[in-house]
């Protein structure tokens, strides 16, 4: 074809020439020469793991969110697997959680050996619905996981309440959800134990690495313990008071978060709020934008809740569209715009099915969200330009598909 004959609302998928030259990715880490002066500065250091920077990590990252303590791990994974420990979760237990989620979620109920019990969630916000909880509740229960789902906070008043009256430990995934606000309260001080991760997507990232934020002491020292291969006290506090002796008192992992990760993690932690605003910003624009565009469904947000906007899920809006999610999906990236999908159900994993004989159909509010669901680019260091892409393409597409 030429030029002349392909207009510019020709799809890229169509052979039209897409919104922008190069592929703006769904999330992306914003590492600074603060960042990087802060982690060489420990490597020439005496201390490349437990040092100095991991307590001074946990208490600047506990004053943020608002709790009396802060346990950092490896990873969010190591930091769910090492709460689901504290909550006392064992073979036999269950432990109630969200189908939205990544799989670490309900994992971390496995590796305890604990049976994850799904429940359905809102249609709105996609978190877990506190009526579907109350129903999945059995002799057995001895947590509930809900998930901050894209960075929204679960209705954790509702969700503690239950738990409250069922004796349960509410153990909340806010891995999305670092500065995110439940009426009025910071995310990490609300939950028994919440949970962290800091990947290179997620709000400040450590490269690899996990928190829990608790006001509990006795849960705070088990943690302490469980990253540490279950030993009272750490090598550095041995050196510091003379003594050889330590004692292993339970079956613990080395979960430990280096010294320089934590150094990048105080760095990190001091751009939150500035990367916050940016991301509201983006989330305001888009959803102006979106509510003028047929076929899309801006993420809903409750009037309780402050998001932190990890991600930026929009739902398709299928009768007022021609084509499927595949298609959508397919011509936005055509467009070089980065789009994802979060998540697909974890009880619709080979896994899950093959162990528990999930089939499809148990959560329909779910798996019809699954359907309609994709991602749009989210992250701080997304330019005016990004923004206006990610909207033009976003007009284009469904522009052409729209009924
Ligand atoms: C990122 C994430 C995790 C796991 O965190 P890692 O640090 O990658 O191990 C767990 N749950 C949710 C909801 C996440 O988004």
């Amino acid at each position: 074809m030429s030029a002349m004959t392909v207009s510019p609302r020709t799809l890229a998928i169509h052979g039209g020439s897409p919104v922008r030259a190069n592929l703006l990715p769904y999330g992306r880490q914003s590492v600074d020469e603060a960042d990087i002066q802060a982690v060489v500065e420990v490597l020439r250091s005496d201390w490349l793991t437990t040092g100095p920077k991991v307590g001074e990590f946990e208490e600047a990252f506990a004053a943020r969110v608002g709790t009396a303590h802060a346990v950092s791990f490896t990873s969010g994974t190591a930091a769910l697997h090492a709460a689901a420990f504290a909550a006392g979760l064992k073979a036999g237990d269950e432990a109630i959680t969200t189908p939205m989620t990544f799989a670490a979620t309900a994992n971390c109920v496995l590796y305890q050996g604990a049976a994850p019990v799904f429940a359905d969630v809102s249609g709105d916000t996609l978190n877990l619905d506190p009526e579907q909880i109350e129903k999945k509740i059995s002799p057995r229960t001895k947590a509930i996981l809900p998930v901050d789902y894209a960075g929204h906070p679960a209705e954790l008043d509702p969700i503690l309440e239950i738990a409250r009256r069922h004796g349960l430990i509410v153990i909340e995934d806010a891995c999305h959800a670092l500065g995110a606000e439940y009426d009025g309260r910071r995310v990490g001080s609300v939950a028994d134990m919440t949970v962290f991760s800091f990947h290179p997507v997620k709000h400040i990232t450590t490269g690899e690495g996990g928190m829990v934020a608790t006001n509990n002491p006795q849960f705070a020292e088990i943690l302490r313990r469980f990253r540490n291969h279950g030993i009272s006290s750490d090598a550095r506090q041995r050196q510091s008071t003379g003594q050889w002796h330590y004692e292993m008192v339970l079956l613990g992992f080395n979960y430990r978060l280096p010294d320089f990760a934590c150094a990048l993690g105080i760095q990190q932690l001091k751009k939150l709020e500035a990367n916050l605003a940016r991301r509201r910003e983006i989330a305001a624009l888009y959803t102006a934008a979106f509510h003028e565009i047929p076929g899309v469904i801006p993420p809903a947000v409750r009037s309780e809740a402050s998001p932190a906007w990890h991600l930026y899920p929009i739902l398709l809006d299928v009768e007022k569209l021609t084509t499927d999610r595949a298609q959508i999906f397919a011509a936005l990236r055509a467009e070089n715009i980065g789009v994802n999908v979060h998540y697909i159900p974890v009880h619709l994993h080979p896994y899950y099915r093959d162990h528990f004989g999930f089939r499809g159909g148990e959560f329909p509010v779910a798996e019809s969200a699954y359907a309609r669901l994709i991602t749009l680019p989210m992250f701080p260091a997304m330019s005016a330009q990004d923004v206006d892409d990610v909207i033009a393409a976003a007009a284009k597409v469904f522009s052409t598909y729209s009924r």
